[in-house]
């Protein structure tokens, strides 16, 4: 099938590079012209595991191709996905600019029968606005088009994207007239080999879908947090309570790790989003509300701990801070907690010797140059002449600790792990003092 998806972001660049992998013929739209050269220059500008031999073989194979011109790519194909970002706007509400933009776009060069899809994240009643966009440039231009707006919501993770976009659990449409489910079921089927993973439904639902996912692993990511600050008060070890929870099959084992915070470009904004929806319906978002503050309060902690530890202001101390990307398998730092964490050791006139395995670039592009950060080209190379170690994202590669090199080149023998990815008393039994979050014992 020949589609066209505006948005070569994370979401719009696997999906479109995933539909050309299984045949597809796919032509991917975006206004940054910067970005359309890197990837035709076979350049991929985020780092997602596997996608860059896949951008590589599909360009190769003539399924995937990169344009800044709309035109030609809404006139010669029946699906259109919108797949641009949905920004928090002043008071929380998602801005649909973009979406809205594209919608425009659409109508200006619509040229036949064409599906709309929207992939952004988007508050429910977004489709009508989309089809009330397209329909009004249509009409200036006197012309009319069978179309239909249907919402399918994307629930890839970054980090593990590709994977996530070619073995979905579900994929949920919202749509009205059949031969709109039957062409999404169509597009997608080789994903999905058992048919019940479609799951099918009217479109608010399906709009409303996408933030009641984010925010309950939110709300369960800020639920822990919250019993693990009252476990750290209480001389208790929240990786035991965890271990308690998680094998009841009700509960689960998956979000129930306690950190410094959700990160990322959905939780945060997804679940602000949804609050305001609730609020310009006249209702208190109770619940939604204390997630966010949760987190924001969490997002704090690790700083805290620092300040606990040396009593005082970290003033002139170097901390190596391993981890800056919101999560590990990505280089996004959107809301990463890392972020927080700097900004107030450099308020406190601290000193940063930082490392990510991927999220380098990034920083520096958020950064530039200062003289209280310095990249350093591994997690080795961090801890020299530092005074503490700060773990902010678990990657794999800081999981087994070097305590003879700790010891030997952290100066003040200290570990805040934001991640509880060591086990505290073998950091202890090193000679090296441990905190991590709700884990009472170490405090
Ligand atoms: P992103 O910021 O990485 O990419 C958005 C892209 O859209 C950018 O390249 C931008 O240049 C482009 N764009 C903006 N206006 C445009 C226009 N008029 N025409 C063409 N391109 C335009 O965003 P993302 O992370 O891919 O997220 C996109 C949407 O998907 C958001 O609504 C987000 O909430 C949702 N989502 C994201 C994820 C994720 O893990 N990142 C997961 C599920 C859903």
């Amino acid at each position: 099938m020949k589609v066209a998806i505006f948005g070569t972001g994370y979401v719009g660049l696997v999906t479109g590079t995933c539909l050309a992998e299984i045949g597809h013929e796919v032509t991917c739209v975006d206004v940054d012209e910067a970005k359309v050269e890197a990837l035709r220059a076979g350049r991929v500008p985020i780092y997602e595991p596997g996608l860059e031999p896949l951008v590589a073989s599909n360009m190769e194979g003539g399924r995937l191709r990169f344009t800044n011109d709309a035109r030609p790519a809404i006139e010669a194909n029946e699906i259109v996905f919108i797949a641009v970002g949905t920004p928090p706007d002043e008071d929380g509400s998602a801005d649909l600019k973009y979406v809205l933009e594209v919608a425009r776009t659409i109508g200006r060069y619509m040229a036949g029968r064409t599906v709309v899809v929207n992939k952004s994240t988007v508050p429910v009643g977004t489709a009508r606005l989309v089809h009330d966009a397209i329909g009004a440039e249509l009409s200036a231009r006197g012309v009319a088009h069978d179309f239909e707006v249907v919402s399918n919501p994307e629930f890839l993770k970054e980090g593990s994207a590709v994977k996530d976009c070619m073995h979905p659990d579900r994929i949920v449409i919202g749509a009205e007239k059949a031969s709109s489910f039957e062409k999404l079921r169509r597009l997608y089927a080789p994903f999905v080999r058992n048919r019940e993973r479609f799951v099918e439904m009217d479109v608010t639902s399906a709009e409303l879908t996408k933030y009641a996912a984010n925010a309950l692993l939110a709300t369960k990511i800020s639920f822990m947090n919250e019993v693990a600050n009252i476990a750290e008060r209480v001389g208790a070890d929240i990786e035991m309570v965890r271990k308690g929870i998680g094998s009841d099959p009700r509960i689960g084992w998956h979000f129930i790790y306690p950190g410094a915070g959700y990160g990322g470009s959905c939780f945060p904004k997804d679940v602000q989003a949804l609050a305001r929806t609730a609020q310009k319906l006249g209702m208190h978002p109770e619940l939604l509300e204390a997630v966010a503050s949760v987190n924001v309060r969490q997002k704090r902690h690790l700083y805290e701990l620092v300040e606990r530890h040396y009593g005082a202001s970290p003033t002139g101390k170097t901390f190596a801070v391993w981890g800056l990307a919101f999560k590990p398998d990505t280089d996004d730092m959107r809301e990463a907690a890392s972020r927080q964490l700097l900004e107030q050791l450099w308020g406190a006139g601290a000193r940063v010797r930082a490392y990510d395995p991927e999220a380098m670039a990034e920083t520096r592009r958020i950064y530039g140059v200062r003289d209280d950060l310095v990249l350093c080209e591994s997690a080795a190379a961090a801890l020299e002449g530092c005074d503490a170690l700060v773990i902010v994202t678990e990657w794999r590669e800081f999981r087994s600790p070097d305590l003879e090199l700790m010891r030997a080149r952290i100066r003040d023998r200290v570990i805040f792990d934001g991640r509880n990815i060591y086990d505290p008393a073998e950091i202890e039994d090193g000679g090296i003092a441990y905190y991590g979050i709700g884990r009472g014992r170490s405090i």
